[in-house]
């Protein structure tokens, strides 16, 4: 696999659905493959990319909160993540994802939160988490278990997105259609092949 070729692939798209395995190593590819995901995150002025946002089954995300390259201290890669200790009562606030462009809607999270995970260095770091911090990290671990923030919507906001989920799912027949994305079967196979190799 070429890391270069990596793009974010939109909702509906199967491999938002699935629900990556841990990750057991991390090698000179992996760091290749999380360079994109940082370059593709900040190209898109999004502020978290999951792995499944790229069509890859690995359990990991890229975080930068301030979505500016330049907050390097702000900068983080979350391998194998795990969140804990949700508290602090839940909190709502308008998210976005950068596979679903266009959709905007509350979502309500648990205000705090602890991220566990690994570095790429392969150290193993634990954060307490507030406010912009844990939400976002709740929103991408949700990806690598395929999970939607729209899966996550009361039928009030959900009603108010309604249309825009809909231009994005007749996008995705028509790519579809056209070949231009392969179909569920060989997507999976796929997602299977590269998951045999490195979970
Ligand atoms: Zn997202």
């Amino acid at each position: 696999m070429d890391p270069t070729d990596l793009h974010i692939v939109h909702y509906p798209h199967p491999t938002l659905r699935h629900r990556s395995k841990p990750l057991r190593r991390v090698d000179a590819e992996l760091r290749q493959i999380v360079h994109r995901m940082l370059e593709l995150m900040y190209e898109h002025r999004g502020i978290g990319l999951a792995a499944n946002q790229v069509d890859l089954p690995y359990r990991l995300f890229t975080l930068n909160i301030s979505g500016d390259p330049e907050q390097r201290d702000l900068e983080h890669v979350f391998i194998n993540p795990v969140v804990s200790r949700r508290s602090g009562g839940m909190a709502e606030a308008e998210e976005g994802c950068l596979s679903l462009p266009g959709v905007y809607a509350p979502v309500r999270r648990a205000a705090r939160c602890v991220l566990s995970a690994y570095n790429l260095q392969g150290e193993q770091v634990h954060l307490k988490l507030e406010g912009l911090f844990a939400r976002a990290a709740q929103h991408e671990c949700d990806h690598l278990d395929g999970t939607v923030f729209i899966d996550r919507l009361t039928d009030t906001a959900r009603a108010s997105v309604r249309d825009d989920i809909l231009l994005l799912e007749s996008e995705f027949a028509g790519k579809l259609e056209r070949g231009a994305v392969p179909d569920e079967q060989a997507i999976a196979e796929r997602l299977g092949e590269l998951e045999s190799l490195r979970t």
